[in-house]
């Protein structure tokens, strides 16, 4: 029989049988006044989420076009940017600066740590010239399963002229995020994390100094140029076909999360975290990130000496049916990683607690029965009060 898989991956994450449901509705026309009720809905539900009254725009690609288009309609070829990164998706922002002659300029944190805003703040100070045309940072490096902290980048960055352009493709839903209130320009999501809904998507908002930007930009770009999907939002369309059925099964996954409310949402994945950080340190075994930065969407475990993390992984896939992923990068060999965003629940880490301490069993560590889920149960038990 087909067995039964606990899907715990930092995206694609697991999709409820509504959105499923809805990603099933017949065909629309998506230049017809069905698509354009559907788009209008799904922005305002989208702004709600950011906590902004910015523009938002919706496109058919991966987080990683999201990325592309922030870095070619914001930055022209020359310009300086400050990439902030912590991890392997920073490093993807340094990639695509690169490739549209974008100069990326890096500051790097040792994997594992969050940025400090004193850092950007320092590096601001000393570009008297105004260079430095954009920040671009994570809000939750999936790679690592750290959070970093925005508001204090953003305080950094104080009035210094440059943009803030922020991948909260993960981070987003699980953890608060005010686009407004902290003065984030550009702000990129993507449809198959926390949102609960399958690959196809990517979401940016954009603040009128980015507006600005735009028009003066000169980069090369053609699917993915922001004027002209603002000008067809403006119609009630997309530039392009858009993946509809996704569009059908993101709002379906918006009544949802306004349903629970912001709040809730936020506290559900920080008990996730916390179970997962619990139950796995009963376990005897080591986190990448310290409690204090830990992501509340995707936690990173350090592989115990004398195991691979395919070791772990795989017997935890084919025996336990529950599906981790591996690291990434020059972590590839050292960690392995739960995600923990979306539609995921308690019972769901309770049963891949259980079976990490079977494989860790089987491999012949000395563990406990029952500690590592005794010790998220504790956590579980504490939230419901
Ligand atoms: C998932 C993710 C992305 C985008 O990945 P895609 O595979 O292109 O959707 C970018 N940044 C972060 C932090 C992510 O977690």
């Amino acid at each position: 029989m087909e067995k039964k898989q606990i899907l715990l991956l930092p995206g694609p994450t697991p999709v409820p049988p509504a959105v499923l449901r809805a990603m099933g509705t017949p065909a629309i026309d998506h230049r017809g006044p069905e698509f354009r009720e559907l788009l209008s809905e799904v922005t305002e539900g989208i702004k709600e989420i950011y906590q902004t009254q910015n523009d938002l725009l919706i496109l058919t690609a991966s987080g990683t076009g999201g990325m592309e288009a922030a870095v070619t309609n914001f930055l022209s070829p020359g310009e300086k940017a400050l990439v902030v990164s912590i991890g392997a998706f920073g490093d993807r922002f340094e990639r695509i600066c690169r490739a549209y002659d974008v100069e990326p300029e890096v500051l790097t944190y040792e994997w594992g740590t969050a940025a400090r805003a004193e850092d950007v703040a320092e590096r601001l100070r000393r570009d008297t010239a105004g260079e430095i045309k954009a920040i671009l940072v994570q809000h939750n490096e999936t790679s690592t399963g750290v959070l970093n902290d925005l508001e204090a980048i953003s305080r950094a960055r104080g009035d210094h002229p440059a943009l803030l352009i922020v991948d909260a493709i993960s981070g987003l839903v699980a953890a608060d995020l005010k686009t407004d209130a902290w003065g984030l320009d550009v702000v990129i999501t993507g449809s198959q994390k926390a949102f609960m809904i399958p690959p196809g998507l990517a979401m940016l908002s954009v603040s009128q100094r980015a507006w600005e930007a735009a028009a003066r930009c000169k980069n090369r770009r053609y699917y993915f140029d922001l004027q002209a999907a603002k000008e067809f939002f403006a119609k009630g369309q997309t530039p392009f076909t858009p993946a509809v059925s996704v569009f059908f099964g993101l709002r379906e996954a918006l009544k949802m999360l306004r349903a629970e409310g912001l709040a809730a949402a936020f506290a559900r994945h920080r008990l996730y975290r916390d179970m997962i950080r619990a139950g796995v340190k009963a376990l005897g075994l080591e986190l990448l990130a310290p409690d204090e930065i830990a992501s509340p969407a995707v936690t990173a475990v350090k592989t115990p000496a004398g195991l691979t993390p395919r070791d772990i992984r795989t017997p935890l896939r084919e025996k336990y049916g529950v599906v981790t992923a591996g690291g990434q990068g020059k972590l590839s060999d050292s960690i392995f990683r739960f995600g923990h965003l979306g539609y995921v629940d308690p019972t769901d880490l309770v049963s891949a607690l259980a079976a990490l301490e079977m494989v860790l069993a089987e491999k012949g560590f000395s563990v406990s029965p029952g500690a590592g889920v005794a010790a998220a149960e504790a956590v579980w038990r504490r939230y419901l009060g």
